[in-house]
């Protein structure tokens, strides 16, 4: 398989290529040449298989330089934690994807990454440094990803006194490869330094920098993968045979782009919806036909507060016009204040707590039921609420314990090094 820019304007380059260079050198995004259908033969079998085990055969077709059996140790080693596919209430079912160690759905993605970046540079015996800016989660979910991870080192930029300090001490506390660099600026300064690095020559040649944000096809391809596993679940343990809709509480549209590549490849799905939240941009494009980016509005749900979602160009490539994505993908937004509505409805209906991006997806969910009652809905539950306890506590005046993994964290040293947001500076502490 090969993978070409959105802008068309390059040669196609392989996985490894698109996975090391992260965009394309006209500034696009990569997207596959065409996508592989393998059909729904996978839901024949009458056995459960692993997640990582099902999830190889979608993704194998994409990378064809490594053999089915290191991609297999590969996916295993990525993917050691649990994704359960749980019934809400009724005909609303939650994928959990909030296992790994950072407890929101980007660990999937990022863990995937660190170990095929791992695998390709310990057969060149190249080192790299990857150098990420982040507002929160990405930078946690990428530091835990690729923490003690051979050739690489990663560099992570995080505005002083912009992020959550549980956020700020997932990501400082780890040490050994993972380098915190806390800057004193904005989220905007930390992906301008970035960027500047990566075009800077007296840094490139001292060693290859790469970055590893969202848009990297090595974050994108492995999250068909739980689109397999959930629909094949959803067969064969609950014995549910219609296709079901897919809730995706969106922010950047990287999941709601893996799922529709994944219908593509022959999963038995219905159709998508679009839940975000005031950050309504393609719910907007679905009615209006018009793609409107503007400036991010804060909400609850932070992970999702984008004003120009970057997935938005791979969706359109796949589409080609408004008509064509309307026919697959539906859009809704909430308010803060429905966020907080549905956390207390569906804790009071089932006793279960839905962080405020799965919450998000559950309102979607019960709004789009009520023409088709029968209709299954699954949707991805994207955060464990632990991670949102001001918001929950609004929510249902509840306090919920710390799971076991953050409460270590939260008593870790933390360890960074704190620059200004000049890139001199930052230049001569990374050539240092
Ligand atoms: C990143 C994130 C999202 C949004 O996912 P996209 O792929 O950017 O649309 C939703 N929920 C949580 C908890 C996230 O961290």
């Amino acid at each position: 398989m090969k993978f070409i820019s959105v802008h068309r304007a390059n040669p196609a380059v392989s996985f490894r290529e698109a996975l090391f260079t992260g965009l394309a050198p006209d500034g696009g995004l990569y997207i596959p040449e065409s996508i592989p259908v393998i059909g729904p033969k996978f839901l024949k079998k009458d056995t459960h298989d692993a997640f990582a085990d099902i999830g190889k055969e979608f993704i194998a077709p994409y990378i064809d330089d490594i053999p089915q059996g290191d991609l297999g140790s590969i996916v295993h080693r990525a993917w050691t934690f649990p994704i359960p596919l749980i019934r809400l209430e009724g005909n609303i079912f939650l994928l959990e994807l909030f296992h790994g160690p950072t407890l929101a759905f980007k660990d999937i993605g990022a863990r995937f990454m660190a170990e095929i970046m791992s695998y390709y540079l310990s057969r060149e015996s190249r080192r790299i440094a990857i150098l990420v800016a982040t507002s929160g989660d990405t930078g946690s979910a990428v530091a835990h990803g690729f923490h003690n991870v051979p050739l690489i080192d990663v560099y992570i930029l995080y505005p002083s006194g912009g992020i959550s300090q549980m956020q700020e001490q997932q990501m400082t506390t780890l040490g050994g490869n993972i380098h915190a660099i806390e800057i004193s600026g904005t989220f905007d300064d930390c992906q301008r330094l970035v960027k500047q690095s990566l075009a800077d020559k007296e840094m490139q040649s001292a060693r290859t920098l790469t970055t590893a944000n969202s848009i990297n096809v090595g974050r994108l391809i492995p999250q068909i993968a739980y689109y397999a596993q959930a629909t094949s679940t959803l067969r064969h343990g609950f014995s549910v045979s219609t296709k079901p809709v897919v809730v995706v509480p969106s922010g950047n549209l990287g999941n709601l782009t893996a799922g529709v590549y994944a219908k593509r490849m022959g999963i038995p799905i219905e159709r998508f919806i679009a839940a975000t939240n005031a950050n309504d941009i393609l719910p907007v494009y679905l009615k209006s036909g018009k793609f409107t980016p503007r400036s991010s509005i804060r909400t609850f749900s932070n992970a999702m507060d984008v004003g120009n979602p970057s997935n938005f160009a791979r969706l359109e490539a796949f589409y080609g016009s408004p008509e064509m994505m309307r026919s697959d993908l539906w859009g809704m937004s909430f308010s803060d204040d429905e966020t907080l509505l549905e956390i207390q409805r569906t804790y009071k209906q089932t006793g279960y707590i839905l962080d405020p991006h799965s919450a998000i997806g559950v309102a979607a969910a019960r709004h789009f039921m009520q023409s088709d009652p029968h209709q299954p809905f699954i949707v991805m539950a994207t955060a464990n609420p632990a991670k949102f306890p001001e918001v929950i506590r609004k929510a249902i005046s509840l306090d919920i314990p710390f799971p076991a993994s953050l409460e270590k964290a939260l008593q870790m040293q933390k360890q960074s090094v704190r620059l200004s947001s000049t890139f001199e500076n930052w230049k001569r502490h990374f050539l240092q």
